[in-house]
């Protein structure tokens, strides 16, 4: 690879000291941090640099944890959430101490084992504001809250609309055994439909997404009180939800 600046040499990869494990440039990595009581730090490597000395030194750019954001943790996300953010870095190579995976939250929830090494990621964060990309997220439920996928959901074949057990008076274990499930709401549509004198309900022109608009900005001090955001909500079309969040 060609030379950067005068005493400065690209490197292709760089092997974790004490392992065998080779890191390249996109890879993500867990970095030692200084206080040792604390969990690695989760960074994506941009570049792996050497200095005349042969100092080996990476440019990531760095994972936060929902509890280093300025929203703070909240409800909906899940234990190995990370948001990419826009703060960059120069560190020594020798804090990398392991490899990771960070997903897409689709694949996330696709994965059969979460192992130690797995992570997903489904919002960009900028540091100095606390802003997220997509700024907005579907919600499901009763309780109208985006999806963790450390809980499990279940699905109305009614409304198509995901549900907690608990919030439907269920325990995870009833639920786990059910065959067939109408939420309460499509139970009691399907007991009026059997009913000769009720006109057939017509179907909506295009699907709905409710959604929850992730806004730290404008209600910074809401941000504590996680359950009043929840009341900042819109509705849209799932065709305009799904081309901000890049998947449509
Ligand atoms: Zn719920
Ligand atoms: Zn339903």
């Amino acid at each position: 690879m060609a030379k950067t600046r005068p005493g400065k040499r690209d490197l292709d990869s760089y092997t974790i000291k004490g392992t065998n494990k080779v890191v390249k440039a996109g890879d993500c990595v867990l970095m030692r941090p200084s206080d040792s009581d604390k969990q690695p730090y989760v960074a994506r490597v941009e570049k792996i640099e050497a200095d005349n000395r042969n100092n080996v030194k990476v440019r990531v750019r760095w994972y936060y944890r929902p509890e280093e954001s300025i929203g703070g943790r909240r409800q909906f996300h899940g234990a190995k959430e990370l948001f990419l953010s826009d703060h960059y870095d120069v560190q020594s190579a020798h804090t990398i101490e392991g490899k990771c995976i960070v997903h897409s939250f689709k694949n996330y929830t696709k994965l059969d084992n979460v192992g130690v090494e797995d992570y997903f990621c489904r919002f960009e964060y900028k540091a100095s504001t606390g802003g997220f990309t997509p700024d907005r997220v579907a919600v499901y439920c009763k309780c109208e809250m985006p999806y963790n996928p450390d809980d499990l959901m279940v699905q109305c074949e009614g409304c198509k609309d995901w549900f907690h057990p608990s919030c439907m008076g269920m325990t995870i274990e009833q639920a786990k055994k059910l065959e067939h499930f109408l939420c309460s709401d499509c139970s009691s549509e399907d007991e009026a439909k059997r009913s000769p004198s009720r006109f057939p309900v017509s179907p909506s022109v295009e699907p709905k997404v409710r959604i929850l608009i992730l806004d730290v900005l404008i209600f910074p001090a809401w941000a504590q009180f996680s359950s009043l955001i929840y009341s900042v909500k819109d509705y849209m079309s799932l065709h305009d939800y799904l081309s901000i969040c890049h998947l449509g």
